[in-house]
Order: C-alpha cells, then sequence, then structure tokens
C-alpha cells in the first residue's frame, strides 16, 4: 500500500539530509526514484548542510506533479517513490498531485518541508500536506534560542530587525533601496512572539506617521531580496 508521508520541521532540522538519505537507500536497492525541490540555490539540486547533494526536477508553479511521474512511469516501466523537498513552497494543488500519485500510480511519497514561516504561520504547502498526508511526522533536532530554551520558529531578520512582514518567498537579488541584510535564525516561541510584537508595533507606528499613499502597502516594505529557506541559519548568538 502506497503512503503519503510528510516531514516537518524548523530550518536546519535535517529535512533535506533525510530526502536525501531516502533516495540514496532506495536507490541503492535498485528502486527507482524522482527526486523533487524548489527554490535551491543551487538549480536543480537538492543539497543538505553536510554536504551531500543530488540532482533534482525543480517544481514550477505549473509543473503538474502527477503528470510528471505518470510520464516517467510511462518511459522507464516503473517509479518506485517520489521524494520531495522544500514542499511549504508547493502549491496546495501540487500537493493534491502528490496525493493521487499515491492513490491513482501506488507510488510512494516521502515529502519534507518547514512547518511555519518567518511570520509564525503555517506555508499554504505545509497545511495541505499536514491535511492530506497519511503520515506526518516532526523531525526534532536540539536547537537551541540564544535564551538557552529549546528553538521552535523561524524567525527572519532584516539589518539585524525580526520581521514578520514580507514575502513568503523571496527570489532574485536586492533590490529597492529600502532593501536590506536579510538572515534567519531560531528562536523559542517567547523570543520570537517578542520580537513580532515588537515588528509589529514599529509597523503601526510607521503605519500612524505615514500619509494614506504608503498605508496600502504594509505588506512588504523591504522590496525583493535575496532569501534562501534552506539556508543555514546564522550561528545562534552566545548566551
Ligand atoms: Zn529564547
Amino acid at each position: 500500500m502506497a503512503q503519503l508521508r510528510f516531514t516537518f520541521g524548523t530550518m536546519g532540522s535535517g529535512k533535506s539530509t533525510q530526502a536525501l538519505q531516502i533516495h540514496h537507500n532506495l536507490r541503492a536497492r535498485g528502486l527507482d526514484t524522482i527526486l523533487t525541490t524548489q527554490l535551491d540555490r543551487t538549480d536543480g539540486r537538492v543539497s543538505s548542510r553536510l554536504g551531500v547533494s543530488a540532482d533534482a526536477e525543480t517544481v514550477e508553479s505549473h509543473t503538474d506533479l502527477f503528470e510528471l511521474v505518470r510520464r516517467r512511469m510511462a518511459r522507464r516501466g516503473s517509479v518506485d517513490a517520489v521524494i520531495c523537498d522544500e514542499v511549504q513552497f508547493y502549491a496546495p494543488v501540487q500537493c493534491e498531485q502528490l496525493a493521487r500519485v499515491v492513490d491513482e500510480l501506488a507510488v510512494d511519497v516521502y515529502a519534507f518541508g518547514l512547518l511555519t514561516s518567518f511570520q509564525g504561520e503555517l506555508f499554504p504547502g505545509t497545511a495541505r500536506m499536514l491535511e492530506l498526508a497519511d503520515l506526518r511526522t516532526e523531525i526534532q533536532v536540539e536547537a537551541r534560542c540564544w535564551c538557552g530554551a529549546r528553538a521552535t520558529h523561524n524567525a527572519r531578520f532584516v539589518d539585524g530587525e525580526q520581521v514578520v512582514s514580507g514575502q513568503l518567498k523571496v527570489v532574485g537579488d536586492t533590490g529597492g533601496p529600502t532593501a536590506g541584510e536579510v538572515t534567519y535564525d531560531l528562536l523559542c516561541r517567547a523570543h520570537w512572539l517578542d520580537g513580532a510584537r515588537k515588528a509589529r508595533g514599529s509597523q503601526l507606528e510607521l503605519l500612524d506617521s505615514d500619509d494614506a499613499r504608503s498605508a496600502g502597502d504594509d505588506d512588504d516594505h523591504s522590496g525583493p531580496v535575496e532569501v534562501d529557506p534552506g539556508a543555514v541559519p546564522t550561528p545562534l548568538r552566545a548566551t
């Protein structure tokens, strides 16, 4: 019985490493697998922080994953498993296509993704995977906030200040004059919430002091900036 498995965690919890490990183990047994990813720094590859990488199919917004697997099966005779990295960025409909791969093509799917964004909310792709998956597993990694508590939340910083607004997925190079340096860090819930409250507060101040012209675009003051959600988070600050 094929299954849809979804494994999730924070940045740096080793999701890509696990994806690559499964890919490697199945291939070593002569099984035919498809590895997919999105928005990796190196095009068309899944790479882990520990230095392993493998060629992967890049999932675009228009990619039909069901068709991709079906066509590969027609060409090669069989596909034994599909391993998907960065699933948080897949469209909900693409998550449904993965469910159809399991149900209609009887192919196992191993999906990996971040649980929540820097805004502290489920990614759309993650939400759909949680709704659809046969098995949901959280990767537990002993990451620590700078205060020493268990780090559970992804935080985005622009020029060192935690932000909670901006695009979920930002590609391309540093753009407009207001774009700053973007970094990521893992925080405990208390410190994530504390930073988020301050960020919202300064956003409200901005709105108060600005005229109506800018009130409509409070969503993204930072403009397009370079972001790699799979990037190594900046080292935890010393306590
Ligand atoms: Zn903390």
